[in-house]
């Protein structure tokens, strides 16, 4: 099975888009799999109208939790807590203390000191990992929990849930919807793939995106293109990523111009409705360019 990861520099690029629009196209010829590793906003079930949803819980690190009635309020676990996670709570004329769950890292220090052994440790839920089914085939997410930062374990999870529902459906082809940025979710969602498609804009920040991106690819060993989306919103800034693929070796495999009628295009797919086939009355200049681009991208991970 190839894997193909669609991801950007930052967000609002546009890659969700692209995912869902390469799934379909894709589907239409092989058995697909469909991975959304952006797992702190997770939009391609809602792109591809994803049904019979079921989530798991994700688990993350420890967190700590005082037994109020057998603490004997000696106060050795605030003095050992070196994230300020132990507050004092007063109930009545008793005075104890409690752990606040958003400062504790889970290192179990407090446990450690508690001579009643009013602390224990216990599983901390970050978030969600999800599948279901989408017209172009199973689809896998995560969603993770606000303030975990969990996020990279998570992506191999979907990943790994991804290939196991790949294997059940003889699927050829899984399309990772990728976390945006550099960071160890962006890490996670890459290695070991075969490709990248980084979807970058004409705006001031864009040569520097996709720069660090595809550095990132390169040290993984993984091969990079580029697609230039909402190419026409700047003409200096769409001429300043051309220079840049020319001078870096990237491949700018299109160039996509800003096109509302390619998002409501998207919306028809969620409620159901396929694409317009080539040259179809409802074919729009952005939806023909992302075909285009599926063209590319087909050569390589799905000849
Ligand atoms: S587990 Fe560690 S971080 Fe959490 S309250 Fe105990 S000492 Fe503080
Ligand atoms: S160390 Fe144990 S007994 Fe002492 S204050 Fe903390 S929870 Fe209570």
């Amino acid at each position: 099975m190839k894997a193909l990861v669609v991801a950007s520099g930052k967000g609002g690029t546009g890659k969700t888009t692209l995912s869902a629009a390469f799934a379909h196209f894709a589907s239409a010829e092989r058995s697909v799999v469909v991975a959304d590793c952006d797992v702190e906003a997770a939009n391609l079930p809602i792109a591809l109208g994803a049904v019979d949803v079921t989530c798991e819980a994700f688990g993350g690190a420890s967190e700590a939790v005082i037994d109020v009635a057998a603490c004997s309020a000696c106060g050795a676990c605030v003095d050992v807590c070196r994230f300020g996670a132990v507050e004092p709570k007063v109930t009545g004329q008793d005075v104890g203390y409690c752990i606040d769950p958003w400062s504790c890292e889970g290192c179990g220090a407090c446990a450690l000191v508690c001579p009643t052994g009013a602390v224990t440790m216990r599983p901390k839920q970050a978030g969600e990992a999800c599948s279901g089914v989408t017209r172009v085939g199973p689809i896998v997410y995560g969603d993770l929990r606000p303030g975990e930062d969990l996020s990279g374990k998570l992506v191999t999870e979907v990943r790994e849930r991804a290939k196991g529902l790949a294997e059940q459906h003889d699927g050829t082809l899984m399309i990772i919807d990728g976390p945006p940025g550099i960071g160890c979710p962006v890490i996670a969602a890459i290695t070991n793939t075969d490709h990248l498609v980084a979807v970058t804009e004409p705006t001031a920040s864009g040569v520097h995106d996709l720069d660090r991106l595809v550095q990132l690819a390169r040290k993984l060993g993984v091969s990079v293109s580029a697609v230039l989306n909402k190419a026409d919103l700047s003409a200096s800034g769409a001429e300043r990523i051309r220079r840049y693929c020319a001078d870096a070796g990237v491949e700018l495999i299109g160039e996509v111009p800003f096109d509302p009628a390619l998002a409501a295009l998207l919306g028809g797919m969620a409620e159901g409705s396929g694409m317009p086939a080539p040259g179809d009355d409802a074919d729009s200049p952005g939806l023909s360019a992302v075909r285009d681009v599926w063209g590319h991208v087909r050569a390589v991970v799905a000849p």
